[in-house]
């Protein structure tokens, strides 16, 4: 059947003073409906530009300079400013890392949400009130009557997470794209957070794409994930596959810096070096500086993303002639 979202090739180069960056340089992948995928990497591995990309908000200097993004077969490359808003609100969502950044610190919290619900569902202002409210409940909003009237600077990092969702959900989305919803939050309402998304997946078919950091999150929610490094799908596979049998170096690495808390960005040190000046990437395979594996062609050729088996695919010469256990 087909994919709600088919991503082919996707090139965004960022054409600044100092070079050109690639920061997503060639990545395809695949999103059936209902299908929750995440995608990890360190900073700087074109995860979030990724996302940005599909949503069509990549500003100067950057731009998508090639490939194809499919969704329910129209490629959103040549849709108009006008399609692309219409598509944003109704079809595609987000929800960002920071929520303060994305709520308007000027109006109420109700306004807001209410103004999302009567631009995309032309209800009326009595209507949209309504439904902001009932939306406010679901997310697990005490006392919605009050937030409703609240700003967004009185309200807490979690509150104001909830209340991004509420607004994010209140086109009911076929994708909702999820960049790092929890990582300033704590750890107690970090997991009501996700809870309440397995939720709203659930109840809705809502297809995912989450965007992390942390190998814990990614353990509970997805299905699949796909790993990023220097710009480029690594490896891709489901989820169990992933911890279990990692096939690329990288992902292992990842997997092993993280034995217990699971969360890349202080653990990644382990992984010796970083990631490299994406204005002059290593010749040969990009991760090749820092690959324990690392052989003489790795330094000269550069390894294509290959099918490993089906569903299971890696950037990595290792596997050439038949898979080998990391
Ligand atoms: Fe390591 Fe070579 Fe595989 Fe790159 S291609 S990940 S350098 S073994
Ligand atoms: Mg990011």
């Amino acid at each position: 059947d087909q994919a709600l979202l088919d991503i082919q090739e996707l090139k965004t180069y960022f054409y600044t003073e100092s070079g050109v960056v690639p920061s997503v340089d060639g990545v395809t992948f695949q999103l059936k409906r209902g299908e929750t995928v995440g995608i990890v990497g360190e900073s700087g591995s074109g995860k979030s530009v990724t996302s940005l990309s599909i949503m069509g908000l990549v500003g100067q200097p950057g731009k998508v300079t090639g490939g194809k993004i499919v969704f329910e077969g129209k490629d959103l490359r040549t849709a108009s400013k006008r399609e692309m808003r219409h598509i944003r609100g109704n079809d595609i969502a987000m929800i960002f890392q920071e929520p303060l950044t994305s709520l308007n610190p000027v109006f109420t919290v109700g306004y807001q949400v209410a103004e999302v619900i009567r631009l995309h569902q032309n209800a009326s202002k009595e209507e949209a009130k309504v439904k902001a409210i009932e939306l406010l409940k679901m997310v697990g909003i005490p006392r919605p009557e009050k937030v409703y009237s609240s700003y967004p600077h009185s309200l807490s990092g979690g509150m104001r997470q909830r209340v991004m969702i509420a607004m994010a959900l209140s086109c009911n989305p076929k994708l909702l794209i999820a960049d790092e919803p929890t990582t300033a939050l704590d750890v107690t309402i970090q997991a009501q957070i996700l809870h309440l998304m397995r939720e709203l997946i659930r109840e809705n078919d809502t297809s995912i794409i989450l965007i992390t950091h942390d190998l814990g999150v990614i353990a509970e929610m997805v299905d699949r994930v796909i790993v990023m490094y220097a710009g480029q799908v690594v490896e891709q596979t489901d989820v169990f596959t992933l911890f279990e049998e990692p096939k690329h170096p990288y992902t292992k690495g990842l997997l092993n810096s993280t034995p217990r808390i699971h969360d890349l960005k202080d653990e990644l040190e382990s992984i010796v070096g970083t990631v490299p000046n994406p204005r002059s990437m290593p010749k040969g395979c990009r991760f090749h500086p820092r690959c324990p594996y690392a052989m003489d062609k790795c330094v000269e050729e550069a390894p294509v993303l290959e099918d490993l088996k089906p569903g299971h695919q890696v950037r990595c010469w290792l596997h050439e002639d038949g898979e080998v256990t990391l």
